[in-house]
């Protein structure tokens, strides 16, 4: 069994895989798509990839618009998809509505991408669970110290009193700069719980909300481009859940960013910490639950590169970024291993005519012309006489 990164994360073993969240079409294995932001979603760019996610999930893109939403089989919580000798299982991942992680199980053990994913219960949405693993592919967007979210209501009760005993007061309307799936739905909750405050949304976080509402969630929001909702961004006396870029010129509005980036901004800015992510201390404890034998991180940017070096030191798990590079349950697969492997193809297309004896001597050169060293070539022979493709002849070898 092997994991590397190729656009997504790609498990393979006994010829077959799967990958999970590619970005491109470049490798033809069944698709696992975990949730449907973006930058997970993208192979629901490309018709003709097999792909698997939840109907939610599904939904959700359809409703922001993605035309090409099809060449997909509905999996649920719960679910176990078979890929050759890899079967899928489905985990809730607590991230957004419909969002999952994958546990690839191989003879040879099992993998768990986690996707992005979050750990304490939300307004909108029940915690990830860890799953027992062998080798754990962990995103890490907030895999840095400085990353600790307060509690949850904490943050809830700072919005709500910024918006309504400073903003709405001084004749404002509060703006909630956020992501238009999951944060925008828990800013929704938070003030239907706690105020009577009308929440006025924008486009593409009205239409998330209204799948949210077909699954359940009882969520009061009112659409911007309605009578009702310019009349309340006229009139005062609501907040408003805006995108991160959207430009809001007007002097009446006061605006806060809503995000778990807030924690490290500067307090110039107003801003809430409000996260669908899991925090530092959130990311350990769930690595401690899981058991894996190695961890593999991906996801992280600058700030959090020494991730994996934390998981060593406070866990004692063996742990590195998840790069192009083979990783197995042993360890990464050697630079030496992987020229091998090169060697033993490019013999293979060489080596054409059944029965004709190839000699040694022009093996050696032709390879050599293809950047390969005498005794990588000898070495490949060895291997690919053992595994019975190649049989010794004279000075040389031959097919079968
Ligand atoms: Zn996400
Ligand atoms: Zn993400």
């Amino acid at each position: 069994m092997t994991v590397r990164r190729q656009g997504g994360v790609v498990v393979e073993y006994g010829g077959e895989g799967v990958i999970f969240d590619p970005t491109s079409n470049s490798l033809r294995h069944p698709v696992f798509v975990s949730h449907a932001h973006a930058d997970h979603a993208a192979a629901f760019r490309y018709p003709d990839l097999v792909k698997y996610a939840t109907e939610p999930t599904h939904r959700l893109l359809e409703a922001l618009g993605w035309k090409r939403a099809d060449g997909w089989h509905p999996i649920s919580v719960g679910d176990k998809v078979k890929v050759g000798d890899i079967e899928v299982r489905i985990h809730n991942a607590g991230h957004i509505l419909g969002s999952v992680q994958f546990e690839a199980a191989t003879p040879e053990g099992t993998v768990l991408y986690t996707g992005d994913f979050s750990l304490g219960d939300s307004y909108t949405m029940a915690a990830a669970e860890p799953v027992r693993c062998d080798l754990l592919v962990i995103e890490t967007t907030f895999g840095s110290p400085m990353f600790t979210f307060p509690k949850r209501k904490e943050v809830a009760l700072e919005m709500v009193r910024w918006a309504v005993l400073e903003a709405v007061p001084g004749g404002r309307v509060p703006v909630f700069k956020t992501d238009s799936i999951g944060n925008a739905q828990e800013i929704i909750s938070i003030f239907n719980r706690m105020t009577k405050l009308p929440v006025v949304t924008a486009k593409s976080a009205t239409r998330a909300s209204d799948v949210y509402r077909e699954y359940g969630h009882r969520l009061d929001y009112i659409d911007a481009n309605s009578d009702e909702g310019r009349r309340l961004l006229e009139e005062g006396g609501c907040a408003l859940i805006a995108t991160k870029g959207s430009k809001l010129g007007d002097g009446k509005f006061e605006v806060a960013l809503a995000s778990g980036w807030a924690a490290i901004l500067r307090k110039r800015r107003r801003s809430f910490p409000l996260s669908d992510h899991a925090d530092f201390r959130g990311l350990l404890s769930f690595i401690r639950r899981c058991h894996p034998k190695r961890v593999l991180t991906f996801h992280g940017g600058a700030l959090t590169r020494d991730f994996a070096g934390y998981v060593k030191k406070r866990l004692g798990i063996d742990a590195r970024p998840l790069t192009r590079r083979e990783e197995t349950l042993m360890g990464p697969v050697s630079r030496s291993e992987v020229r091998m492997r090169a060697c033993c193809d490019q013999l293979l297309r060489t080596l054409r005519i059944p029965g004709f004896v190839y000699t040694n001597p022009w093996l050696v050169r032709e390879m050599a012309r293809r950047g390969f060293t005498r005794s990588e070539t000898e070495a490949a022979l060895r291997r690919l006489i053992d595994q019975g493709l190649l049989t010794p002849a004279g000075s040389g070898v031959k097919l079968g």
